[in-house]
Parts: C-alpha cells; sequence; structure tokens
C-alpha cells in the first residue's frame, strides 16, 4: 500500500565521514537516532509514519562501510553500506571469488531490479530484519561473522543469533553494523541459492546450499540454510548431519529432506501469503532440485 503523506516527518541529518563520528552520534542520541544506508526501507518507513527519528545518520560516506575485499584464505569482507549491486559487480569482474561465493551471487542478483539494487546496502538489507531477506540464507550458509560497533567496543556475531524475527535484531540502539565477513567456503564446493516469489514481491521460501567433496563420505560436507519460509534464517545442522553417514551422497538425500521438516515444521510461517504446508513443501523441492544441479555440477566437471 502507498504512504498517505507526501512528504517525511521533520528530522536532523548527520553525514558522518568516519566511523567514530557515526558511533558517537549513535551513543548521544540513542532511539531516537534512525542509521540511513541505502535508505530503500528506512525512506518508506518515515513516509508512511513507522518510524520518526529525530536524527537520521548517513553512513553512506564512510570509507571503512564501502569496503568490498577478497583475500585468499581469509575471505570476502563486505563493509554494511556496499551496495548489493556493487557487490555483484565486484563478483562478476572476479569469477574465481564469485563461484566461491555463488550462493550469495546468485541471491544478490536477484534482489528487486538494478534500480533498487544500486541503492540497497547489504547492510540495511540485513537490518530491515524482514524474513524474506534474499541475503540471510547465503550468509548462514557461509557461516558469516557480522561485526558490531558501538562506542564501548567491538562484537563478533552471526545472522542466525542476529536476526531474531521480524522487525526483531539482537542490535543495541547504539550499536551499529560494520561488516560481514565470510571465510573461505570449503575446497571444491559448489553453491546456490533458489527462492519462491509469487505474485508478492517477495520470497515465501528460500533456500541456499553447500556441496564439498561429494563423493569421498570422510571429507564431504554438505550444508543447508532456510528463509523467508521461517521467521528468521536457519541453518538446518539435523539435516546437514545426515550427508556424514557412510554411503552413497544420492541415497542419503530423502532421510536428510525429512530431517529437514521434522527440525523446522513448527518454525514456518502461515498468512496470506503462503501456507505453512506450502511454504515446507517449495523448501523441500528448492532443496532437491538445488542439491540435483550442485551434484550435477561436479559430475560434468569431471566428465
Ligand atoms: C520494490 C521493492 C522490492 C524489493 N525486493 C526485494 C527482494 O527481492 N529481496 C530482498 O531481499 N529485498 C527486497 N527489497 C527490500 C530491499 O532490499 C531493502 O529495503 C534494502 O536492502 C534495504 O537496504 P538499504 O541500504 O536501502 O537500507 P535502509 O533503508 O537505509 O535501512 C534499512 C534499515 O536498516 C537499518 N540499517 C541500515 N544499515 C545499518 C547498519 N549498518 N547498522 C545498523 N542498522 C542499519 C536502518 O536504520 C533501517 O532501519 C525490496 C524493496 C522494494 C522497495
Amino acid at each position: 500500500m502507498s504512504s498517505p503523506y507526501a512528504t517525511l516527518p521533520e528530522f536532523e541529518y548527520a553525514r558522518p565521514s568516519t566511523l567514530e563520528e557515526a558511533l558517537k552520534l549513535l551513543a548521544k542520541y540513542g532511539e531516537e537516532a534512525k542509521v540511513l544506508a541505502g535508505g530503500v526501507g528506512l525512506i518508506t518507513f518515515m513516509l508512511e509514519r513507522l518510524v520518526s527519528p529525530r536524527i537520521v545518520i548517513d553512513i553512506k560516506k564512510i570509507p571503512e562501510l564501502r569496503r568490498i575485499e577478497y583475500t585468499e584464505g581469509k575471505g570476502l569482507v563486505l563493509g554494511a553500506a556496499a551496495r548489493i549491486s556493487e557487490i555483484t559487480r565486484y563478483m562478476d569482474s572476479n569469477p574465481r571469488v564469485r563461484e566461491k561465493y555463488r550462493a550469495l551471487y546468485e541471491a544478490l542478483s536477484r534482489i528487486a531490479d538494478l534500480q533498487i539494487r544500486n541503492r540497497a546496502t547489504i547492510g540495511g538489507n540485513i537490518c530491515e530484519a524482514l524474513p524474506f531477506m534474499d541475503s540471510y540464507a547465503p550468509l548462514a550458509l557461509f557461516d558469516a561473522k557480522l561485526r558490531i560497533a558501538s562506542v564501548e567496543g567491538e562484537r563478533e556475531t552471526t545472522i542466525t543469533d542476529f536476526v531474531k524475527g521480524p522487525g526483531f535484531l539482537d542490535l543495541a540502539p547504539n550499536e551499529l553494523l560494520v561488516s560481514i565477513e565470510l571465510p573461505d567456503p570449503p575446497r571444491e564446493s559448489r553453491s546456490g541459492f533458489s527462492k519462491i516469489v509469487p505474485a508478492i514481491e517477495y520470497s515465501v521460501a528460500s533456500v541456499a546450499m553447500l556441496v564439498a567433496n561429494p563423493v569421498d563420505p570422510r571429507s564431504r560436507e554438505v550444508r543447508i540454510a532456510v528463509s523467508a519460509a521461517t521467521p528468521a534464517p536457519i541453518r538446518v545442522r539435523e539435516a546437514e548431519e545426515v550427508f556424514r553417514r557412510e554411503g552413497d551422497i544420492v541415497d542419503l538425500l530423502d532421510a536428510a529432506l525429512d530431517r529437514m521438516t521434522s527440525a523446522i515444521k513448527e518454525l514456518v510461517i502461515e498468512d496470506p501469503y503462503a501456507s505453512a504446508e506450502y511454504r515446507l513443501e517449495m523448501l523441500k523441492v528448492q532443496a532437491y532440485i538445488l542439491f540435483k544441479r550442485l551434484l550435477d555440477s561436479f559430475l560434468q566437471e569431471r566428465g
């Protein structure tokens, strides 16, 4: 629904150029402040009077928050204010990085349209705290570390601990998400992302999956993360464990999908957009298709 208001509520505007300055402003204003990154979500919420901050702190001019950097053996670091399209462009010009973090690339390149991806930032996507955010499942899949700072110091968390549910984050009013660090994925791994977007703009069931060393039971690894169908992102470790059993990986798939269903079924969202039953079924179907796709890519490579 569009906003009945044509104008924004009044607010003060600050555009710090250092992280220190931004943190001092957050410490001073606390709950009266709102961080502005791309503004795609915040400006809409302000137009709709869902939030009316006394001060808006624009973080886009802080160089540290715009970093996009990959270091072999260490991983990928994304500043919270890096735009979605900057990240996918970086990956397009570094195909090895794109393939390492393929599930993230596939998720980010399918957010809304180019206009929105040119403004929206990875940190804003995370901090909007709505279940369908496309960055969630891949960040859970790659064990991303979220770096949070305040004037009191820094701490590190994970996406599954940080996002608590619709509108709820483990983030104090004086804290800022600074960066997202994705460690190098396992060697020889493949990953992918899939979502179901019905008539609405947003996904009702998203899955990210990673497969490494599929033929060797001792070293193989399968990771599964889901979002959009549940209030917050989940790494489905119960299903991942099934793939540690002896035997052909393909023969373990049904048991793993059953474990996934039993692990999350009580948490699945039921709303007018999609029933819980449909969402759960779509998670299973997408996990099945992703698994086959990733496995096929190994087989093709080995000829
Ligand atoms: C038409 C449309 C289609 C969309 N389609 C999709 C889609 O397909 N997939 C998808 O995932 N999303 C979709 N979105 C949502 C969109 O991706 C998010 O609104 C966007 O990512 C928010 O990023 P931003 O940088 O604009 O954040 P902002 O609007 O600037 O901020 C969002 C919230 O996060 C807070 N915040 C931002 N950065 C930080 C930080 N570093 N630390 C602490 N708090 C912070 C802000 O205070 C605010 O509360 C869509 C939005 C629209 C309007």
